[in-house]
């Protein structure tokens, strides 16, 4: 793998930094509760890569397994055993190339937000009893 398939990211204030290695394995959005209040915003656009594909310098705090520089407040990830969620937000580039697979807690989504019809939507959290079908030209059978 070359370095071009590195993605470099941090905070705002830069104390900070970290990387990812490779395609996520997965991407999606989150309109939940928890989201919301962490982000500020009316929903959360993450990506997941295996953690060993993951290195951070810089410190961070952890609140509900949600990191984040304790200096200027970003989000950064949420670090878990095998996996870790990256805020895409907090990427260097504009992640333009990593496209949401699934949206989750559409309960909550915001009424003036159109579903992605691409998507694979789930009421709460990403389980296959969630799974919400929709009609859309790439969904047949
Ligand atoms: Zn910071
Ligand atoms: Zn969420």
């Amino acid at each position: 793998m070359s370095d071009d398939n590195i993605r470099h990211g941090g905070c705002l204030c830069g104390a900070v930094r970290f990387s990812v290695k490779g395609v996520p394995l997965r991407a999606g959005i989150c309109h939940c509760q928890d989201c919301r209040r962490a982000s500020g915003s009316a929903f959360n656009f993450f990506g997941i890569w295996e953690r060993a594909d993951f290195k951070a310098a810089g410190n961070l705090r952890e609140f509900r397994g949600r990191s984040f520089c304790p200096d200027c407040g970003s989000r950064i990830a949420s670090l878990q055993d095998d996996e870790v969620e990256i805020m895409l937000g907090s990427l260097d580039f504009a992640p333009t190339d990593i496209i949401p697979a699934y949206e989750l807690w559409i309960c909550r989504r915001e009424p003036w937000l159109m579903d992605l019809q691409w998507a694979q939507q789930f009421q709460y959290d990403r389980t296959p009893v969630t799974a919400v079908s929709i009609e859309g030209p790439d969904i047949a059978n």
